[in-house]
């Protein structure tokens, strides 16, 4: 699947599903900037791109704060021009037992997961509408679909994703931009080591019960985004494309 001459934004591209993701687009020929909170791996990510021939940088950018993406996106259209792919995937998770969910922690996930979303996708679409083409990516979650027992933040901010990403589909749709969410399951990542504790999530337990015996690969879901990036994916907007080894089948 060439992606030749386009630009990718990768939020959370310094790990995790972002690295692969970045690293997969790159290998089918798109420019990849990298756009996350962890300046040391990002710049690291990012230089490894180039040294294999990629246009790629890295910026710090939280993608809460609206400055912050504005400058980003300066730098990509300085150094690598006009973007035509998003991957909305910067995200954080959250195990806290709902009688104990502050307002703040509340704020800060649906800052991260959801509002980013807006922010992130409002920046980046002029190029895409002037272009008459452009890839909107945003990776949800299998928990906003079946639901997840100390994580109402988190799944209710994932949630909210895909319902955003079914309404600015409609609303792009005849504009030559397509508008699409990809739900993982539970995916070897440093989010998903992290959360292996107490209260969080085991994930030997996840790969014994999980229909294939084993967590998602980062480049399970990175596969999924070139996918949906790609000139063959053209007709599918709103769409949500599962990709969780069987966890959840809607
Ligand atoms: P990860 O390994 O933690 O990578 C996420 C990256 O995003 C990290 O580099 C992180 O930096 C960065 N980041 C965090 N907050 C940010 C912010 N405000 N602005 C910019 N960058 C930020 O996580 P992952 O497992 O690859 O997850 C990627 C996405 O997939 C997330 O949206 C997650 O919710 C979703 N997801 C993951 C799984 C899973 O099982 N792994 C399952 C379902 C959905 P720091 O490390 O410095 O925080």
């Amino acid at each position: 699947m060439s992606l030749v001459g386009k630009n990718a934004v990768v939020t959370g591209g310094a790990s995790g599903i972002g690295l692969a993701t970045s690293q997969r687009l790159a290998r089918d020929g798109a420019g990849v900037a990298i756009w996350d909170v962890n300046e040391a791996d990002a710049q690291r990510a990012a230089a490894e791109l180039v040294t294999k021939g990629v246009r790629a940088i890295a910026c710090r950018v939280d993608v809460s704060q609206r400055v912050q993406i504005n400058a980003g996106l300066e730098r990509v259209h300085a150094e690598l021009g006009p973007v035509q792919i998003l991957i909305n995937n910067a995200g954080i998770t959250d195990f806290t037992p709902f009688l104990e969910v502050t307002e703040e922690g509340w704020d800060r996930v649906m800052s991260v997961n959801l509002k980013s979303m807006l922010l992130c996708t409002q920046a980046v679409v002029p190029d895409m509408l002037a272009a008459g083409w452009g890839r909107v990516i945003n990776i949800s979650s299998s928990s906003a679909q079946a639901g997840s027992a100390r994580m109402t933040a988190y799944a209710a901010s994932k949630g909210g994703v895909i319902a955003f990403t079914k309404s600015l589909a409609l609303e792009l749709a005849a504009t030559g931009v397509t508008v699409n969410n990809v739900p993982p399951g539970f995916v070897d990542t440093p989010m998903l080591r992290s959360s292996d504790r107490p209260g969080g999530i085991n994930v030997a337990g996840v790969a014994a019960t999980s229909p294939m015996k084993r967590p998602g690969r980062p480049e399970d879901i990175a596969a999924a985004c070139a996918f949906l990036a790609s000139e063959d994916a053209g007709y599918i907007t709103g769409h949500t494309l599962s990709v969780n080894g069987g966890r959840y089948i809607a």
